[in-house]
C-alpha cells in the first residue's frame, strides 16, 4: 500500500533539516502563536517556524506555494481583529527573531530596521542621536506587525500613523521572490506606490522583513493638560477648535463618564467622573509657553469644568499614566473578560454625533462600554464587556459593534482607524468599499494565486 504524505508533510520535512529545533509543532507553542489579545476563538497553526533572514522567510514561502500550504505571518501577536489565527491550518512563520536595528541616519531622519524589531526597543536605540520614532501604540509590537495593520497611536495626530511613516519595505512575495518597495527619499513619483499596498495588507499579499521609516526629533519641551467637561459634545467640540487653532499639539486623548468612573475603582482614585480630555504641547520651550496659554483659555472658554496642568516630566508622566490604565480599568470592570475593543474613525467634528448615537443603543443593552480615544483624530474604542460564553450578551456585544460601524460609515468614516479587519470586521468590507472590494480581491489573486498568505482574513475570495 502507498504511504500519502500530505502537502503539510512535505513542506515541513523540507523545512526540518533547514530551521531544527525553530521549527516546532507543539500543543504548547502552536496554542502561544494564536491571536490571544482577540474577542475571537484562537485557532492554531499545524507548525511554527521561527526565521532570522529574509532569504529564510523566502525558503518558506517558495516551499508553502509549490505546496498549497497556508502562511500566517506573526509578529507580536498583539493584533487584535483574530488576524494572527490560523483557521485553515497551516505554517505560522514567527518573525521576533528579526530584530536588528540595520541602520540609522541621523542627519536624514531615517533608519532601516528588520521586520520584528520591538517599536519600544527601536525608541532604546534611538536616545542618544535625539530622534525617536513616534507611533506609541498601546501595546508592545513589531515593527512589521504595526506596518501590516497599519497602527497608529497617540502622537498621530501630529506625526501620522504607519501610513505616513513607512518610506520603504523589503518584502518575500508568496512565491519567495524578493523585491524593494520605495527608498529612503522623501518623496517619489516613480511607478505605482507598492509601498502602500502592502502596508495594512495584513500579511495577505506577503512577508515584510525589513522597512525604511522617518523619525522625528525629540521635542524640546513639552506640556499636559487634563480637563473635565459636563459633557461630551463640549469635549469633542474643545478638541475640533484647538485644532483649528494650529497650536503645537502633540496628543488629545478622551474618556467618557463610564472610563473615568473605571478609572476610579481601578486605580482608587477621585477623578470628576466626567467626560476628560488629555491635551499634550510639545515644541521649543517658548512656543510650548505660548500655546499653553492660549489652548487653557481656549479650553476656559469652552466650558471645562476642571483643570489639571503639568509641564514637569513628572507631573504630566503622572497624567498620562492615569491615560494609559484606561485599558485595564475597563477590564477589571469584569474581571476575566477581555471585551470586545471597538475602533471607528470618523472626521473629527462627527464625533459628537457618532458617540450619542452609538451612547443611546449601549443603553438599551445591559453592556458596560466604557470610551477612550484618540481624539485629534476622530478615533476611539468603547470596550464593549460581553462574556464571550454567554450567547444572549455576545448578540448584544455584536449589535453595539454592527450599530457603531454602520453609524461611522453613514458619517463619513471607517469600521477601524488602526486596529485592522483581521477576521472580527470581514463582514462590515462590503459596505464600506462597495466595488473596489472586488479590485482588492483581483490584488490578491494577482499577487497570490495559491492563496497561501494569511487566508481567509480580510475578505473572502
Ligand atoms: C493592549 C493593546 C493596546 C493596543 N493599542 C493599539 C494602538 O494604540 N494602536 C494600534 O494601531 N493598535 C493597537 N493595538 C493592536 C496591535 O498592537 C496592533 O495591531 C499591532 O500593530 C500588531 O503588531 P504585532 O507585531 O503584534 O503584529 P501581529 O499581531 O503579530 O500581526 C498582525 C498582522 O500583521 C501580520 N504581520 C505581522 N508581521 C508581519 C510582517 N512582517 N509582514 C507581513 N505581515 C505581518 C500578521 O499576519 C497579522 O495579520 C493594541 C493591542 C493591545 C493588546
Amino acid at each position: 500500500m502507498t504511504q500519502h504524505t500530505s502537502p503539510l508533510d512535505t513542506v515541513l520535512s523540507a523545512l526540518s533539516p533547514i530551521f531544527g529545533d525553530r521549527l516546532s509543532t507543539e500543543r504548547a507553542i502552536r496554542d502561544q502563536h494564536t491571536a490571544v489579545e482577540s474577542w475571537l476563538t484562537p485557532a492554531a497553526p499545524d507548525a511554527v517556524v521561527m526565521a532570522r533572514s529574509t532569504d529564510e522567510v523566502a525558503a518558506v514561502l517558495k516551499l508553502c506555494h509549490a505546496h498549497g500550504v497556508p502562511v500566517v505571518p506573526f509578529g507580536a501577536g498583539s493584533s487584535m481583529e483574530g488576524q494572527v489565527n490560523a483557521p485553515h491550518g497551516g505554517i505560522c512563520l514567527d518573525l521576533s527573531p528579526m530584530d536588528k536595528v540595520l541602520s540609522v541616519n541621523a542627519e536624514d531622519m531615517d533608519c532601516t530596521v528588520q521586520c520584528g524589531v520591538i517599536r519600544q526597543r527601536l525608541n532604546e536605540d534611538l536616545r542618544a542621536s535625539g530622534l525617536f520614532f513616534p507611533v506609541d501604540l498601546g501595546a508592545h509590537a513589531t515593527l512589521g506587525g504595526m506596518a501590516a495593520t497599519r497602527a497608529s497611536g497617540t502622537t498621530t495626530v501630529r506625526y501620522g500613523s504607519m501610513r505616513e511613516l513607512v518610506l520603504g519595505l523589503t518584502v518575500v512575495l508568496p512565491d519567495g521572490r524578493i523585491i524593494k518597495t520605495g527608498g529612503r527619499a522623501r518623496k517619489s513619483s516613480a511607478g505605482y506606490d507598492l509601498t502602500h499596498l502592502f502596508v495594512g495588507a495584513e500579511g495577505t499579499l506577503g512577508v515584510i522583513t525589513e522597512l525604511t521609516l522617518r523619525l522625528a526629533g525629540i521635542p524640546e519641551a513639552s506640556s499636559t493638560l487634563m480637563c473635565s467637561f459636563d459633557d461630551i459634545g463640549a469635549a469633542t467640540a474643545a478638541v475640533v477648535t484647538a485644532l483649528q487653532f494650529g497650536l503645537c499639539l502633540n496628543r488629545i486623548e478622551l474618556a467618557d463618564a463610564v472610563q473615568m468612573a473605571a478609572i476610579n475603582a481601578y486605580g482608587k482614585s477621585d477623578l470628576p467622573e466626567a467626560p476628560t480630555l488629555w491635551i499634550e504641547l510639545a515644541g521649543s520651550g517658548a512656543t510650548v509657553a505660548h500655546d499653553s496659554e492660549v489652548l487653557r483659555d481656549l479650553i476656559r472658554d469652552a466650558g471645562a469644568t476642571g483643570m489639571e496642568h503639568a509641564s514637569d516630566p513628572e507631573a504630566a508622566s503622572a497624567l498620562w499614566r492615569i491615560r494609559h490604565s484606561a485599558l485595564y480599568a475597563s477590564r477589571a470592570l469584569r474581571p476575566g473578560i477581555k471585551g470586545l475593543s471597538t475602533d471607528v474613525c470618523v472626521p473629527v467634528s462627527a464625533l459628537p454625533a457618532c458617540i450619542e448615537g452609538i451612547g443611546k443603543v449601549v443603553e438599551t443593552t445591559s453592556l458596560k462600554a466604557p470610551l477612550i480615544g484618540h481624539v485629534g483624530d476622530g478615533n476611539f474604542h468603547m470596550v464593549l464587556l460581553f462574556d464571550p460564553e454567554n450567547p444572549e450578551e455576545t448578540a448584544e456585544g455584536r449589535r453595539i459593534n454592527t450599530a457603531l460601524i454602520k453609524l461611522a460609515l453613514s458619517l463619513g468614516g471607517t469600521s477601524t482607524g488602526e486596529h485592522g479587519v483581521g477576521l472580527g470586521k470581514k463582514a462590515y468590507m462590503e459596505a464600506e468599499h462597495g466595488t473596489a472590494l472586488d479590485l482588492m480581491r483581483q490584488l490578491k489573486r494577482c499577487i497570490d494565486p495559491a492563496n497561501i498568505m494569511n487566508p481567509g482574513k480580510i475578505f473572502d475570495l
